[in-house]
This record gives structure tokens, C-alpha cells and sequence, in this order.
């Protein structure tokens, strides 16, 4: 087959019926543009096998679809495949998606692969089949957040003069270097894959690449003695080179790991043989390969603990490894914490999450004047406006131009009238779209991962999400997603996504204002019904209904 290369149009020429249709194609062409998806050529966008259309069969009906689509219908998306169009109103979401839902019993991963194989279903991960990824730059807020967070729980504030170790340098493990070196740490990422590496290099993300152990060992530590920001990426497998690290008695500050752990047969490449020995394994024998991946991350988190036990801080960073590690016979996987109920819950409790949004315009200038914006909305928040300074310095834009901050309740739909102000007053050149990441208060069913640990227990607990996508769906977002199965493999989550346009039109102020409110105050009612009392004030402060607590 032909290799197919997809950039979304950029300017202020429409090429569907309104601009909702027009961003819902632009954002889906976004997450295939080369710069952005880790593996475009099959359809994906990040996360081991997370897709953004199930085939170019669909991909292109998709498109198609979406040029016809009037404004007042709607896209009915099942798991990356057209299924309908229904005549619904203009307030509607123009898309609405379902991706890689199987009924509980089935929800295997074996299942899973065997519905896929016909043709019948694709994984969407959470941004991938919802068409919101925007690269690496996705995630760096986040690591940023959780290196700050360890940073001032372990580290007096700081990480500089600290060692960070990590393996996974993919779609959003990629984002670990930079985040690592904005806090100011010694870092050493290992990944087996050198195109992953060579990427962060390209995009600025990562300082330098090596293929030879002492020569990584050396530079961080060099770099760690001298209280020196570096990364440094080294092509290795974390089956083989964690253990030799060990045995050297080189211990690490902060331990951690992005690779693709949750899906053992296309995201875990396991030890002992090269790169291209793995992926002709995958191909020949899957049975195999999965069961050496699983072999592999026995020892990955074996010597993930062993580090812990020598004094490493130590955290999973949400791809199921220690899920995957127990059940193949770790039994203490789990005596390493996982990084929400360790850093993030608490933010989780004010609404806060992963704001981002794109520029359709293509134009890197309108990204700089929505930054102004932010800063100017939001001046007596130190963190946020040194973030925003320095994602414009450091971020390189993959595809559209795009920015993330974390923002809370009122915070993002004061932001959203703002981005719609900005747009109507033609201080930027085209809408703008705004849209999260899956991982956030209130959108996510994780026990592994965003709902561990909850305070009531009730970490399996699934109708928030679904809660969310219906009344994101009610209030008028551009395009709603339900997911299963995204971050930590299928079987293990539930969860859901929405987008928004800012197009500049009074109805669009007007859908901002209640997704933007709905949103983050699904994330303090989540929170507020598990017990934890920061929500509880939250839902007192800012008058949020909860007929049980707040009378
Ligand atoms: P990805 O598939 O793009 O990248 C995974 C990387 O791991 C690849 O570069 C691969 O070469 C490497 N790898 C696989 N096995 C390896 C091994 N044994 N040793 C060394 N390197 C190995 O995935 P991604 O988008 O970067 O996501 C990584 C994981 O993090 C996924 O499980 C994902 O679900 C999870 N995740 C976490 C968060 C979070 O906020 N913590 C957010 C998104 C994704």
C-alpha cells in the first residue's frame, strides 16, 4: 500500500458545512499528521496500538462524512467506523464516539484482539480515538505537575542534584525528559526502540541519546553531582539494563516507567533480543511474545522494587505494570504507589485537570495571544503563569499549534468565554478548540490508575464517566467520547473525553459556559461523594448541587 502522509488544512477556509465539522476533521487529521502520531502509517496516534479511525476505510467515510454533515446532525462514531448520521439540533455535539466497549465478561485483552482481528472494533486509548491528542506536549504539563508534586514531598522542592530513572520515551512517556528537566533533575530514560529517542531529540524534548550504559550512567551522574538539568535517552531494554544498573548499586533518587506495560502483545517489547527480533516475534508467534513480555516485566518491577528498597522514591506512572506484574506472580507489585492518590488527587478535588486546546488556524502566533490570555486571566497564579512562559520557550508545536495547562472549576469556563472573545474579536485567526485529556477528575473509572485508592473504595465504580460523557453531551459539546479500556489496557478502565469549539458565536459562549462548568464539577462531585472533604468545601464554595451533601 501506498504510505498515505495526512496534515490537517489549516486557515480560515471551511471546508465542511459549519466549524465544528470543520474541527472535528482538522483534530482527527491532527492526530495522524507524522509529527504528531508515533505510528501514522497504521492509523496510530500514541499508546501502544491507541488508533485514531479504525482503518483508512474509515478514515476516509469519516472525512467524507464529515464535509456533508449539516449543522444540525450528528456523526455517530462506533469504535473508530462511521455507524450513522441522525438529524439532531444545533446545540447537539456533531460527534458522538464509542470506542473499544465490550461487555464486562469479555473484556479481555484475548477477546479484545480476537474482535479486532475481524474487523470489528479498534482501541481507542483515551485521546487517540476521541481526535484531542496534540503530541507529546500533552502530557508535559502533567509530568511537570507530578515531578513538582514528588519534588516537594521528597525533594525540598527541587530536583536539582537529583537522579531520575525511567524507561518508556514514546508518545507520552516522551514527555518524562523535558518535564524532568524543567524541575531540574538528572535524568536517564531507557527505551528500545532509537527512533522513539531520536524523536524527543528532534522535537527538543530530550538533550541527548547513547546506546552505551556507561556512557548514560556517566553523563547523568556527572550531571546530577554538578546540579545540572540534562536528560539523557539510552536505547536499552528496562528488562536487561534496570537490573544492571542494580548490580552496580547505583540507586536513583525517583524511579518510574512509561513504556507501554498495559498492552503486552503491541506496547511491551520483551528482554533478551533485539528491537527487530521482538516485532518478527509479535508477528510470527504472539503467544510467545506475550508470554516473554510478561516474563520481562517480572523483572522490570522486581528491580523497580529493589530500587524502592534501596531508598529510590518510587512511583508507577500509570500503564498497569504492576497490575500486569502481579498477576504474573509479584505479589508486593503494588507496595509501589501509584502517582494520583500520591500527587494528584488532591488537585483532582478542586476540578482541576489537563485543560489544552488548538490553534485550527495552523498559526503559532494564535497560540502565543491565548497564552497572553492566560496569563492575563489568571496573574496571581505564580505556577501557572511560569508554566505558560516556559512552554513558550521550551515546547517545540507538533501539527496545529496547541497549549496545555491544568485548570480548575470556574477556571475553565472563565478561559473558554475568554478563547470564544478572542475569536469573535479577530485577535486570533480562526476558532479555537479546547478539549482534555481522558485522565481528569471527573472522567475516569481507573482502580490501577485515576481511581485507586479511593477513600469509600469505590475505585471500580463506572458510572461517572458515563455520567460525564452524557451531561458534556447534553450541554452542547462539540464531540463526546465513552472509552474502555484506555491508559491501563482493556478490562481495566472506563472513561470519557469531550471537545469544544470556541467558534466565536454567542451559541458557542453559551455551550462553553455549561461544558466547561459541567466538566470540572463532575470531577468535585466524584470526589465530593467519595468523602473527601477538599471537595466537599469545593461543592460548598462554588454552590454545586449535590442533593446528599450540600442541602
Ligand atoms: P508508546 O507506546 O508511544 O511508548 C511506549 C514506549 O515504551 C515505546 O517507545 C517503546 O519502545 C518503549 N518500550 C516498550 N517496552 C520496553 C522495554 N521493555 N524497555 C524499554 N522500552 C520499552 O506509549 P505512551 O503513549 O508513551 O504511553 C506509555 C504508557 O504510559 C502507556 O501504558 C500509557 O497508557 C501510559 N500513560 C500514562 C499517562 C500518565 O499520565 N501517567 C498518560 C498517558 C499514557
Amino acid at each position: 500500500m501506498t504510505e498515505r502522509i495526512i496534515k490537517a488544512p489549516t486557515g480560515t477556509k471551511l471546508t465542511c458545512k459549519g466549524w465544528v465539522q470543520e474541527a472535528a476533521m482538522r483534530m482527527l487529521m491532527n492526530n495522524l499528521d507524522p509529527e504528531v502520531a508515533e505510528r501514522p502509517e497504521d492509523l496510530i496516534v500514541y499508546g501502544g496500538s491507541g488508533k485514531a479511525a479504525r482503518n483508512w476505510e474509515s478514515f476516509d467515510a469519516i472525512v467524507k462524512t464529515l464535509k456533508e454533515l449539516n449543522n444540525d446532525e450528528t456523526l455517530l462514531i462506533q469504535s473508530g467506523k462511521p455507524a450513522a448520521v441522525f438529524r439532531t439540533h444545533e446545540n447537539a455535539p456533531r460527534v458522538i464516539i464509542s470506542n473499544s466497549m465490550l461487555v464486562p465478561d469479555w473484556a479481555t485483552w484475548d477477546e479484545f484482539r480476537r474482535l479486532e482481528g475481524l474487523g470489528l472494533t479498534m482501541y481507542g486509548q483515551m485521546t487517540a480515538g476521541s481526535w484531542i491528542y496534540i503530541g507529546t506536549q500533552g502530557i508535559l504539563q502533567g509530568t511537570y505537575e507530578t515531578f513538582a508534586a514528588c519534588a516537594d514531598k521528597y525533594f525540598n522542592g527541587s530536583l536539582s542534584g537529583k537522579f531520575l530513572l525511567t524507561a518508556g520515551l514514546g508518545g507520552m512517556g516522551g514527555a518524562q525528559p523535558l518535564a524532568a528537566t524543567m524541575n531540574g533533575a538528572a535524568f536517564l530514560g531507557i527505551d528500545v526502540d532509537p527512533s522513539r529517542i531520536q524523536k524527543r531529540l528532534d522535537t527538543g524534548y530530550i538533550d541527548k541519546m547513547t546506546y552505551d550504559l556507561d556512557e548514560a550512567l556517566k553523563l547523568t551522574l556527572e550531571a546530577k553531582e554538578n546540579k545540572q538539568a540534562l536528560s539523557v535517552g539510552l536505547v536499552g531494554n528496562a528488562g536487561d539494563v534496570l537490573p544492571e544498573i542494580l548490580k552496580r548499586d547505583i540507586i536513583p533518587d525517583i524511579v518510574t516507567d512509561q513504556t507501554s506495560a498495559h498492552d503486552t502483545l503491541n506496547g511491551y517489547v520483551p528482554m533478551g533480543m533485539s528491537l527487530q527480533e521482538a516485532l518478527n516475534l509479535r508477528k510470527q508467534d504472539p503467544e510467545k511474545y506475550i508470554s516473554l513480555a510478561k516474563k520481562t516485566i517480572v523483572e522490570h518491577v522486581r528491580a523497580l522494587l529493589e530500587f524502592q528498597r534501596r531508598g529510590a522514591v518510587a512511583f508507577d506512572y500509570g500503564n498497569n505494570i504492576r497490575g500486569e506484574a502481579k498477576e504474573n506472580g509479584v505479589e508486593n507489585a503494588f507496595d509501589i504507589p501509584g502517582f494520583v492518590p500520591e500527587y494528584i488527587r488532591p488537585l483532582f478535588c478542586d476540578g482541576k485537570g489537563p485543560f489544552r486546546w488548538a490553534a485550527l488556524s495552523g498559526d503559532p502566533e494564535d497560540i502565543y495571544v491565548t497564552d497572553q490570555a492566560v496569563i492575563e486571566a489568571f496573574p496571581e497564579d505564580k505556577k501557572l503563569v511560569r508554566w505558560i512562559e516556559m512552554a513558550g520557550k521550551k515546547v517545540h508545536f507538533q501539527g496545529l499549534p496547541a497549549r496545555i495547562c491544568w485548570l480548575g472549576y470556574g477556571e475553565r469556563a472563565k478561559m473558554g468565554k475568554i478563547f470564544n472573545k478572542l475569536v469573535a474579536e479577530r485577535k486570533v485567526k480562526a476558532p479555537i478548540v479546547i478539549g482534555r485529556d481522558h485522565l481528569d477528575c471527573g472522567s475516569v473509572a481507573s482502580p490501577n490508575r485515576e481511581t485507586e485508592g479511593m477513600k469509600d473504595g469505590s475505585d471500580a465504580i463506572a458510572d461517572w464517566p458515563v455520567l460525564n460523557a452524557l451531561l458534556n453531551a447534553i450541554g452542547g459539546a462539540s464531540w463526546v467520547s465513552v472509552h474502555h479500556g484506555g491508559g491501563v489496557g482493556i478490562g481495566k478502565s472506563i472513561h470519557a473525553g469531550m471537545v469544544i469549539v470556541a467558534d466565536g458565536t454567542p451559541e458557542a459562549e453559551h455551550r462553553l459556559e455549561r461544558v466547561l462548568t459541567y466538566d470540572p464539577g463532575m470531577g468535585i462531585v466524584r470526589h465530593a461523594d467519595a468523602g473527601y472533604e477538599r471537595a466537599i468545601e469545593n461543592a460548598l464554595k462554588f454552590n454545586i448541587n449535590i442533593p446528599m451533601i450540600n442541602k
